[in-house]
């Protein structure tokens, strides 16, 4: 266990280990092989993108960035962009969405780099930032994801717009890096075509930029262009790939009550479990309203002082009840539904795909009550 005094009033709570996290940004800078934007949208999935950003060194107001901060931040919305400006956060943030044209002065304002690709845009952006104009932004080019940016074989229409303002970099993302080289190969192939048609229209010293946490991983040299976006490897939720990353984000809850179920008896909602046997059940204080998923009913399981624990009945919106018939365990004791506990770990990959989520989406979820904290791994 990482984590060693617990507060003694709280019923649920995230441990954010932020060893782990850098820890990770250093294995993926390392395997990538060029600075990173680290993407901190939705909150950081969901693990604080105030709490992730300063523990990353990023500079914030009176404090400088540290040699391993990354090069810059990656947003979703220009809200997301302020609460980070709010806490003093002065890191290069990057909009990686598209943003609509009347965005385009908060943005300004914000200091936030937008991923641009309508020539009208291109040309409204740098006119707000008159007289001193050409306010950085990234040309997003859509090479087969089909969710966002100019076409790979149309951007001979933005060459003008973009030789009168050129952008500061230019960026594609991929759809099946995880699980298909040969799409992610097209992909690089269609990005170089998109740039090639660009021509002397596009700067020199542009940074381009495509690896998304499968990218990087799938690549057994340095990740092409001048950074990569990593998000969910960030936060441990890839672990399958072979980086040596470490679990980030640990659901605990604690013991609320006990009791003893007879043959026959059956726990929660809908009456799905049955006492095959004299059991003892924990019930523990986190349930679906905390982001433990309902599909977990009858088939996750939690750690209890390192051992595994099955979920038994519906797991509830504020509850979830567990078999600790082989487990000893009192009230107050603190279970991990997410994350290691001893030796044993429930990664977040495998709750995931337990709980029928993607990891993202788990991850994500997880904040929707619970208070987080920081832990490190230093030992006790
Ligand atoms: C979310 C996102 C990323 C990060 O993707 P992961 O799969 O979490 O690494 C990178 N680039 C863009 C454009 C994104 O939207």
């Amino acid at each position: 266990m990482t984590a060693s005094i617990y507060p003694p009033a709280d019923r649920a709570w995230l441990d954010v280990n932020l060893d782990a996290l850098r820890h990770n940004v250093r294995q993926l800078r390392a395997h990538a092989g060029v600075p990173l934007v680290v993407m901190v949208k939705a909150d950081a999935y969901g693990v604080g993108a105030v709490t992730v950003s300063r523990a990353l060194g990023v500079p914030f107001d009176g404090s400088p960035a540290t040699a391993e901060a990354p090069w810059g931040l990656g947003i979703a919305t220009l809200d997301e962009a302020a609460a980070l400006r709010d806490a003093g956060c002065r890191a290069r943030i990057l909009c990686l969405t598209p943003i609509l044209p009347t965005e385009l002065a908060r943005a300004l304002l914000l200091g936030v780099r937008p991923a641009l690709h309508r020539a009208a845009d291109i040309a409204a952006w740098a006119a707000l930032g008159q007289p001193h104009g050409g306010r950085p932004y990234h040309l997003a080019i859509d090479t087969g994801m089909a969710r966002a940016g100019v076409r790979w074989d149309q951007t001979n229409t933005l060459r003008e717009a973009v030789r009168a303002h050129p952008p500061e970099g230019v960026f594609t993302h991929f759809h099946s890096a995880d699980d298909d080289l040969d799409s992610r190969d097209e992909q690089d192939a269609r990005f170089v075509d998109a740039l090639l048609a660009l021509g002397d229209a596009l700067p020199a010293a542009i940074l381009r930029h495509s690896d998304n946490s499968a990218g990087i991983a799938s690549r057994t040299r340095q990740s092409p262009g001048a950074l990569a976006r990593p998000g969910i490897a960030v936060y441990g939720g890839m672990f399958s790939i072979p980086l040596g990353l470490q679990q980030v984000v640990h659901l605990r809850a604690r013991v609320v009550d006990l009791r003893e179920v007879a043959i026959g008896e059956t726990v929660s909602y809908g009456a799905t479990w049955t006492a095959a046997r004299p059991s003892r059940i924990a019930t523990i204080s986190a349930g679906y309203g905390d982001g433990y998923r309902r599909h977990l009913s009858n088939r996750g399981e939690v750690l209890l002082g390192g051992l595994h624990c099955p979920v038994v009945g519906r797991v509830t919106m504020d509850m979830v009840m567990v078999d600790v018939t082989n487990v000893p365990c009192a009230i107050g004791d603190v279970a991990t539904l997410l994350g290691t506990d001893g030796t044993a770990t429930l990664s977040t990959e495998h709750v995931a795909e337990v709980a029928g989520l993607s990891p993202y989406e788990l991850l994500v979820g997880l904040a929707l009550r619970v208070p987080s904290r920081a832990i490190s791994s230093s030992p006790e």
